[in-house]
């Protein structure tokens, strides 16, 4: 060989170094330490879930070879020469590059966990733009459905069969109020709600019912709990359910029990990395932990300061302790943060800054100042709504795009303003969480025949659909036949099946058997196969005369619920199209299951995204909004008065600021109406500990005075006005603002008078010409060409239009 080996040792890291070129040292020193346990612990956007894509990609491509000094014998002089061009500009082939790899990790030994699907899904998306092909063979995943995987797979262990079902929280809920009937414990003296709140935070701390019980001791709430407690667990497992908890858990017992299962995937994953890594509770820490416990190859990455998972058993300790658990961690700091301004970085550091657990870092960003963070005082919740819905119309003018903006609120229930307000205004939205599709009335009753007719074993969806539609079986036959099925230790759908030989339900056989006969029909062509499961889907809502149910049930609310069933089948043709020859009931039914709206969430569509700041986790938007910064709402009234539960919604807060790239907006309200009364509160501490110079306030009513205009908007210069909530005199004066703020007096021409080639005029899109009008429900769908804005669809009685 020509050259030294120094020589190409030095060559090679000089390759592997101008591959990675956008990461800053510290980020590649973390991309490069691949062997051993290695915590990357940074602040926000500082580039932690970068850092975790671009190490696999090293992993997949170059192995352990940075550190190596192992130098392959096939490294011709030829290649040599290649990469020495590569350095100075030119390309480098595949085939060089893998040459200089050593002991390149195969992509399906690696697992890549993080906490929403959303979260997955994008990793997947970035490991495949950067490796191709093998991008789709690493397992990048969240925690729960890498066990239900695992469980799918290996659960025949511990008694369930492969197509075991995932029970959601409204399924969970249900099984529990049964369970509490069936042992007497009235919902008054312990909510379901409750109880199963502790169920799982036992699970999370993998506390068995039996353990459950023996700590319980004497006092009698909690031994009322371990006895709802262990009869839930007896029930789903007679059901071959698992809720949401049990798939960490059950893995993990799985592993415990089973050396030999838990070998196979210790040796499958030689390489783990875990995202989020502070949010992670007992139970999933012991997952990791075992599946890394042989390679020992485990990275993780996290921020203390963002631990906003307390409530649901993440503890802050495994991150702390990382480096003592894992024996000779190399951890590694990051403090650049390239995804915010100074401004709101600065905003972000100050507030967090007055926690006191923590471990302290400093965030710096090359960025520059950008503009101040806002802070304005509205009226009330329809004012706020009514201006972050005009600030979003107005940057749209100015050229932003929809999907740059996102509302992130403390509370699901704080959604519904903006619902209202931005269909009103023609405001393209997509709500994530809160009320969900699928907990939909009629979505859930199509899930529920559709799991039924996967897994007839499934007590709790059988008794969901089992009288919807009506079908004259009364809820005491379904009990009786239930407790049958206990008795003689058979399906409460074996039962129905042979309602006949029960003389208690014999009365009933009649309709029970029609009932049963027709889902066996749907069972026994699912076994056989050859139709889609779209196809099933259609066959069955005809039979069992879903559509024409909604019509009669509620007929107002008819048209939308008809959609929402559509929805259904479109979303399981689009699930067939991309499983291809995979396709099954089971397979949609499981990415149901797993499905959080998160999911709903597509980059690509161009609107605005309102969310939870605990769904935003991870995210980043050019311009955030942040409604409701108030006393009592954010810090939320429970915690108000315990210090270290105002600590975690101060993490809260310091992820809400540092979802913003260039503009922070944050809003509080003079009153408010919220869970029906209406309450007058202080503008959130979290907001006054943000530097007086960082910030530009604004309020409406003020400005509205001075101006005398009815509209007010944002701009302007605000007035700004220390502490921000001082009464000014002037905004007592009794109905003075409720006038300003009625909208403009404008006549709508009624729903139904618009036809096709209308011409129009919209207050906010100025005037167009609609290009298709169709009836639903109360309302009209108006399609409309605006001359300024581009097509939009419209319900006409909200658009408030004139026609011209
Ligand atoms: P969070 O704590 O919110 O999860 P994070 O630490 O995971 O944030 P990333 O989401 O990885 O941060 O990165 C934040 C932004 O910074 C992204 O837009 C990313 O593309 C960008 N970024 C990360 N590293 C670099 C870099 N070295 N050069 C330029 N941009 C970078
Ligand atoms: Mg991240």
């Amino acid at each position: 060989m020509a050259f030294l080996k120094e020589e190409i040792l030095k060559i090679r890291k000089q390759v592997m170094e101008k591959d990675f070129s956008r990461m800053n040292d510290r980020q590649r020193q973390a991309v490069f330490t691949t062997e051993g346990p290695l915590l990357v612990l940074a602040g926000a956007g500082s580039g932690k879930t970068t850092v975790l894509v671009n190490r696999i990609a090293n992993l997949v491509r170059y192995g352990k070879a940075y550190e190596s000094s192992f130098v392959q014998d096939t490294l011709t002089d030829e290649d040599v020469e290649c990469c020495k061009a590569f350095l100075l500009g030119g390309e480098l082939p595949d085939l060089v590059r893998a040459r200089l790899s050593v002991s390149a990790c195969p992509p399906w030994k690696v697992m890549a966990i993080t906490f929403t699907n959303k979260a997955a899904g994008e990793l997947k998306e970035r490991l495949c733009s950067m490796l191709g092909e093998d991008g789709n063979d690493i397992w990048a995943s969240t925690f729960h459905s890498s066990c239900a995987r695992i469980l799918r797979r290996d659960g025949d262990r511990l008694g369930y069969t492969s197509h075991f079902t995932i029970y959601d929280s409204d399924d969970s809920k249900r099984l529990m109020k049964e369970v509490m009937r069936e042992l007497d414990i009235s919902e008054k003296s312990l909510s379901p709600k409750a109880v199963l709140g502790e169920i799982s935070r036992a699970k999370d701390e993998l506390t068995s019912p039996e353990e459950f019980e023996s700590g319980a001791g004497d006092d009698f709430r909690l031994k009322l709990v371990a006895r709802a407690y262990r009869l839930y667990q007896r029930r789903l497992e007679d059901s071959d359910a698992m809720d949401f908890d049990d798939l960490i858990v059950n893995t993990v017992r799985l592993f415990q029990k089973c050396p030999e299962v838990l070998e196979y995937y210790q040796d499958r994953f030689r390489y783990i990395m875990v995202d989020e890594y502070q949010d992670t509770n007992h139970a999933q820490y012991e997952f990791v932990n075992l599946l890394a416990r042989k390679s020992n190859n485990l990275c993780v990455v996290g921020d203390d300061d963002q631990s906003i998972y307390k409530f649901r058993g993440a503890t802050i300790e495994n991150i702390m302790n990382f480096e003592q658990d894992f024996r000779g961690a190399a951890v590694i700091r990051l403090e650049q943060n390239y995804r915010s301004t100074q401004n709101i970085l600065d905003a972000a550091n100050a507030v967090i800054s007055n926690n006191t657990e923590r471990k302290g870092k400093n965030l710096w960003t090359a960025a520059g100042a950008g503009e101040q963070v806002k802070l304005h005082t509205a009226e009330n919740e329809q004012d706020e709504a009514d201006r972050i819905a005009r600030m979003i119309l107005e940057g749209v003018s100015a050229g932003r795009k929809f999907s740059d903006y996102a509302i992130l609120y403390r509370m699901n229930s704080q959604s519904v303003m903006f619902e209202r307000m931005f269909a009103k205004q023609g405001i393209p939205h997509r709500i994530i969480g809160g009320t969900r599709f699928f907990d939909r009335k009629e979505v859930r009753d199509m899930i529920s025949y559709l799991s039924v007719v996967n897994n007839p074993g499934d007590e709790i969806r059988l008794r969901r659909v089992i009288n919807t539609p009506k079908r004259g079986i009364g809820d005491r036959t379904v009990d009786t036949a239930a407790q049958i099925g206990q008795q003689v230790g058979e399906s409460l759908f074996e039962v129905i099946s042979h309602a006949s030989e029960y003389p208690p339900i014999s009365r009933a056989a009649g309709k029970l058997a029609q009932f049963s006969g027709m889902m066996q029909e749907f069972i026994d062509k699912n076994e056989a196969g050859g139709l889609l499961p779209s196809e099933l889907y259609g066959e069955l809502l005809e039979r069992i005369g879903y559509v024409e149910f909604l019509r009669e049930d509620e007929p107002e609310k008819a048209e939308d619920r008809i959609e929402n069933v559509q929805e259904l089948s479109s979303m399981l043709q689009r699930y067939e199209q991309e499983a291809g020859e995979e396709a099954s009931l089971s397979g949609f039914l499981e990415e149901v299951a797993l499905f959080t709206d998160i999911d709903n969430y597509d980059h690509d569509a161009d609107s605005v995204v309102l969310m939870t700041i605990h769904s935003a986790k991870g995210l980043e938007f050019p311009v955030v909004f942040l409604p409701g910064w108030e006393e009592g709402i954010f810090p939320g009234m429970s915690v108000l008065y315990n210090p270290a539960e105002v600590e975690e919604e101060r993490r809260l807060a310091y992820v809400a600021i540092t979802r913003a790239r260039e503009e922070l907006l944050i809003y509080n309200a003079e009153s408010r109406m919220i869970f029906g009364t209406t309450s007058r509160n202080k503008l959130s501490r979290f907001a006054e500990e943000i530097p007086e110079e960082l910030v530009e306030r604004s309020r409406s009513r003020e400005y509205a005075y001075r101006t005398g205009v009815t509209m007010p908007t944002f701009t302007g210069g605000g007035v700004a006005q220390a502490g921000g909530q001082g009464q000014d005199a002037r905004t007592k004066q009794g109905g003075f603002s409720s006038q300003i703020y009625k909208p403009n007096p404008v006549k709508p021409a009624p729903a139904g008078t618009f036809r096709a080639g209308d011409s129009v005029e919209h207050k906010t899109f100025g005037t167009g010409l609609v290009l298709t009008a169709t009836p639903m429900a109360n309302d009209t769908l108006l399609e409309i060409a605006f001359e300024k804005v581009g097509t939009k669809k419209l319900f006409a009685n909200f658009a408030r239009l004139n026609k011209l």
